[in-house]
């Protein structure tokens, strides 16, 4: 149903106008949620009705044409993708790309809450690493970030991913006078279990019933913190994504910045985001979209879906221009990062 044998003979590239070959495919699988974090969502947001959505043999017919076009990364995300029924179903799908070569990595960005639960479904169906979002250590202070999240629920799911075989990437979010104080300690209780770290500004996207500027912290500022107690040497690593890494000679251990405000990380970009209505965003933050619903309807052949897709690569711009200031209060882009998958 979804010709999930992709062999890597049968692959076209994708290449983008300014001569990026496009690998990496991040799709956001739902844009529900059972956090609502203060820098992500509204407190009551309006999610689209489940009529609108993608099913998940829809999905994974859409990622397979874009790994049959040479997309060899794909992460799932959201919202909160764990939360979507029978998501396991669309890893194990996927997965199978994995054992034809032609994929190289299946991977999810998510809020931790569900994977004490699924972890070990996910290593079993191919996922090898996994990404959780995690603000800060502070219990009290997490439960006010995430507005419903629990800590202590999370670190289980931590463990969990752990203990299942996953390598652990944590992500949190700077946040000036929320968690700039703990960062170091952050830094040390990663690297102590052995995960990377990496930190990420803030970016303006979507209403949130708030100020971003009060939240807005560059990461030009926290490195230059970290100097006074870490030696941080640049390295080459890589995973895909936009984060530039150092080593912390005191811990051993990685961390990665994403600084999307800071230094812009344009000119590498090698990705393109699907929405869980078939949406294509060739930028985050820009709103340029293609629509893959149709034709992904249209016909089960899926000559007009690689037509469309091809066309909405050839209309990639060269990047995105993100100001946070007093000056410019609306969003660069109306939709939130939960509908274009972060
Ligand atoms: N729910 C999952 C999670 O939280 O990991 C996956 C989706 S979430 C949108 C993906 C990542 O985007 C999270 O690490 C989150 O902290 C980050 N994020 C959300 N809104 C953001 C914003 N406005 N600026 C920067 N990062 C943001
Ligand atoms: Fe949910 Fe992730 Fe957004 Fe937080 S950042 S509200 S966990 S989608």
């Amino acid at each position: 149903m979804t010709g999930a044998s992709a062999t890597t003979d049968s692959i076209r590239p994708l290449v983008d106008p300014f001569g990026r070959g496009i690998e990496y495919l991040r799709v956001s699988v739902t844009d529900r949620c059972d956090f609502r974090c203060v820098y992500c969502m509204s407190e009551h947001m309006t999610f689209l009705p489940k009529k609108d959505l993608l099913t998940l043999e829809e999905l994974a017919r859409l990622c397979t044409a874009f790994v049959h076009q040479g997309v060899r990364k794909l992460r799932i995300t959201g919202g909160e993708p764990l939360v979507r029924k029978n998501i396991m179903w669309l890893f194990q799908t996927l997965g199978r790309h994995l054992e034809s070569g032609a994929l190289s990595d299946l991977t999810l960005t998510t809020n931790g809450s569900q994977l004490a639960r699924y972890a070990a479904d996910l290593r079993a169906a191919g996922v090898k690493r996994v990404n959780i979002s995690i603000d800060t250590l502070d219990p009290v202070k997490f439960r006010a970030i995430t507005r419903w999240g629990d800590l202590g629920v999370v670190l289980e799911g931590l463990d969990a991913a752990q203990k299942a075989g996953l390598a652990v990437k944590i992500n949190a979010v700077a946040l000036k006078g929320v968690n700039e104080d703990e960062i170091e300690g952050m830094i040390r209780f990663a690297h102590g279990r052995g995960a990377d770290l990496t930190l990420i500004e803030t970016m303006p996207l979507g209403d949130i019933e708030g100020d971003r500027t009060d939240q807005y912290l560059p990461l030009s500022v926290v490195r230059a913190r970290l100097l006074d107690r870490f030696t941080l040497e640049d390295i080459p690593y890589r995973t895909g994504g936009p984060a530039r890494y150092v080593k912390v000679k005191e811990t051993g251990g990685r961390l990665g910045f994403i600084t999307p405000m800071t230094h812009n990380f344009c000119e590498s970009c090698n990705r393109v985001r699907l929405t869980c209505t078939g949406t294509l965003y060739m930028c985050l933050g820009q709103d340029d979209a293609a629509d893959l619903r149709a034709p992904l309807r249209a016909s089960s052949d899926d000559a007009a879906l690689n037509e469309a897709i091809r066309a909405a690569i050839a209309r990639k711009p060269k990047g995105h221009d993100f100001v946070i200031d007093r000056a410019t209060s609306k969003p660069a882009v109306a939709r939130h990062m939960s509908v274009t998958g972060g």
